[in-house]
């Protein structure tokens, strides 16, 4: 269970409606003829959201080839031991667009609306992060950060949830996200995983294979396993 001094809370972070980035997500433009009604849709949803989020501050202890410790707790990977050597304090966290959109995304039972709550959840989810992270390096000055999320590749499975949720102790109940016997979160939209400093740089989509992927953030690269972590 997480130290409550190495955990910092974040409940109330302000969501703030990006109408530009909304119409992106919808791959909506400004001529779109029902414009009117997702703006006034968004609106509500700016009124109730309250994106949250933490992370903890965790000691690095190197523990084997394939497992690494934080906060006394093993996680199996050999990405995450690699991206870790050296390193001797990471940033477990957790971040979520919060109980509020989730539940009035519930009562939205037009498609479209729909449609339009989910992309407003991953805008609040996005703005938590973001926020996570500023707070995150502006305290600890840790210079570039990386992160890696449990079922994000096979190196590091989504069942990993259960060490963290572990580590995280109250803290998730505390800002609503529940995990499931099958590791997934509630609401959906939210996302864990470990911030750790960097020289070089990290992201997963490196060492994923998945094709089509729409939220690919960098092509996949064959030879880096082979190169870096085996
Ligand atoms: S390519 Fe897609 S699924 Fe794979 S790590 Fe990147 S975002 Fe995740």
């Amino acid at each position: 269970m997480a130290n409550d001094a190495s955990l910092i809370m974040m409940e109330n972070i302000p969501f703030l409606l990006k109408e530009t980035e909304l119409l992106r997500l919808l791959h909506l433009d400004d001529s779109f003829a029902f414009l009117d009604d997702i703006l006034r849709l968004a609106r509500e949803a700016e009124a109730l959201a309250r994106p949250k989020g933490f992370y903890v501050l965790s000691a690095v202890e190197h523990t084997g080839d394939d497992t690494v410790t934080l906060n006394d707790i093993i996680f199996t990977s050999r990405v995450l031991r690699v991206n870790l050597d050296g390193v001797y304090r990471a940033f477990p966290f957790l971040a979520t667009c919060g109980g509020e959109l989730e539940l009035w995304t519930r009562s939205l039972d037009d498609p479209m609306q729909s449609f339009c709550g989910d992309a407003l959840k991953e805008m609040a989810l996005r703005q938590a992060i973001e926020a996570l992270g500023a707070h995150l390096m502006g305290t600890y000055d840790t210079g570039e950060l990386a992160m890696m999320n449990p079922g994000s590749l096979s190196d590091w499975p989504i069942t990993e949830q259960k060490p963290l949720f572990s580590l995280f102790g109250d803290a998730a109940e505390a800002i609503g996200v529940t995990l499931s016997e099958s590791c997934l979160m509630s609401p959906i939209k939210s996302v864990s995983g470990v911030w750790f400093p960097t020289q070089k740089g990290f992201v997963n989509c490196r060492l994923c294979r998945r094709e089509n992927c729409p939220n690919r953030r960098t092509p996949y690269d064959s030879h880096l396993f082979e190169s870096h972590y085996q």
